[in-house]
């Protein structure tokens, strides 16, 4: 079914030259500068507005079908999609909806409940967040206790998530609710809907170490959801929220993150003319050695997951290599910087870069989508074989 008011031309027909080509030239023309490189992640009205004008300009959720009114794009060229990103110095902004919870819906969901939330998540109308998180369920998240108990056809939820992003911003979240304690603790987990306005939701945001307040608590006191609202059948949310867990983990491990620190730590060479002294050029050469390694490991891994694939141990090394690289890249920023470092925003050269909000957005890189450790606990398993931790 069409759930967009018209579908977009067929990206993949191009050849990848003319697909890189179209948009960046897209971008070249049309792409705000406060969008480029932002001296804060853009959030809020400002992120609904910048990706209203990619769905105006058919440059929207580039990885859902066309049929649901996105590009449908190939891997090879939803690379190129976030190379181009890249150049133009785009820093990623976290939209739920079109990353998590619309390729669920395309997925797993009810005809009537893609007719009811694809459009207005591709055109911004609503905006998601995600309520998994608990205070004692985060790696492990089958924990969970915010409850959720039927009354006639709603249910009535009760608890506390946090570290729910960006949910003072949101009109909506999808949540893990646990719908019974009977079996094991994957087995009574429900995946549900909300409309953030619904009596009983209260949003308290936290500020955190860099100053700002992109994540919250939620609490839900007796909040009444349509039982409609369920994604899959109750008691299967685990399944459902595992289902798209290899895209998650392949967008977060992509390469971006890191490109972005590496261009902002070879313009600060060039600014302080050492780009040639031997200590600058070593770290350089090996940091961009990795980086060249993670872009071959994310390449293979994307090439895996296209073909139908859940490379599991590509994806876990993938994301402990991609984020711990962009750590130690600020790392090496913020020790170059010497006394610039605290302070924001800094003219080297042409460029302007705060390099604080790059070291300070690579911090919970290792954290959020499965911390290092678990990710290390998987391989020690999975693939080396060794006994439980
Ligand atoms: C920036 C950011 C944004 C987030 N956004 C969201 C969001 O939008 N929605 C949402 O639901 N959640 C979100 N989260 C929460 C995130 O999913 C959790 O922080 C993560 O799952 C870790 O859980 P925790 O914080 O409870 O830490 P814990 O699970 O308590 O872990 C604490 C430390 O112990 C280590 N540890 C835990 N278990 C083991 C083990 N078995 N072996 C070895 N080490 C272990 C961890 O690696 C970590 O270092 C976000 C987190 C961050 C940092």
């Amino acid at each position: 079914m069409n759930t967009s008011t018209h579908m977009h031309e067929d990206f993949n027909a191009l050849s990848d030259d003319a697909f890189r080509l179209r948009f960046r030239s897209w971008l070249e023309k049309n792409c705000p500068d406060d969008v480029r490189r932002p001296a804060h992640r853009l959030r809020g009205k400002r992120a609904r507005e910048w990706f209203r004008l990619l769905y105006e300009n058919g440059w929207r959720a580039p990885a859902w079908p066309r049929e649901h009114g996105g590009m449908g794009l190939s891997i090879p060229k939803l690379i190129i999609y976030d190379e181009e990103l890249d150049r133009a110095q785009i820093s990623r902004t976290v939209d739920m909806g079109e990353s998590h919870l619309g390729p669920t819906l395309i997925k797993l969901g009810t005809e009537e409940q893609r007719r009811r939330y694809l459009l207005p998540m591709l055109n911004c109308e609503e905006w998601w967040c995600q309520g998994y998180s608990e205070p004692n369920a985060g790696s492990d998240l089958a924990s969970l206790k915010t409850r959720a108990e039927a009354d006639g056809d709603h249910f009535v939820i009760n608890g506390q998530k946090i570290w729910s992003s960006f949910a003072a911003d949101a009109t909506h979240v999808f949540l893990l609710v646990r719908t019974s304690t009977e079996a094991i603790k994957q087995k009574g987990i429900t995946f549900i809907l909300a409309d953030m306005s619904t009596p009983g939701i209260i949003v308290k945001p936290i500020i955190n170490i860099a100053g700002e307040d992109d994540f919250c608590e939620v609490f839900y006191d007796n909040v009444r959801v349509p039982a409609a609202n369920v994604i899959g059948r109750v008691g299967d949310g685990w399944a459902v929220s595992r289902s798209l867990l290899g895209m998650e983990r392949l967008y977060i491990g992509s390469p971006r993150n890191s490109q972005i620190a590496m261009q902002a730590l070879q313009a600060m060479g060039k600014a302080l003319g050492i780009s040639d002294e031997s200590q600058f050029a070593d770290t350089w050469a090996e940091l961009s050695l990795e980086l060249h390694a993670v872009q071959c490991l994310y390449r293979e891994t994307a090439r895996a997951l296209g073909e139908g694939k859940v490379p599991e141990n590509e994806l876990s090394m993938l994301k402990i290599a991609s984020t711990e690289h962009f750590q130690r890249t600020t790392e090496a920023m913020l020790e170059l910087a010497g006394e610039y470092g605290a302070i924001g925003t800094v003219p080297w050269g042409r460029d302007r870069i705060d390099m604080r909000q790059l070291y300070m957005l690579a911090r919970p890189a290792t954290i959020y989508g499965g911390s290092s450790e678990i990710q290390r606990n998987i391989l020690s398993k999975r693939l080396l074989a060794l006994p439980n931790a």
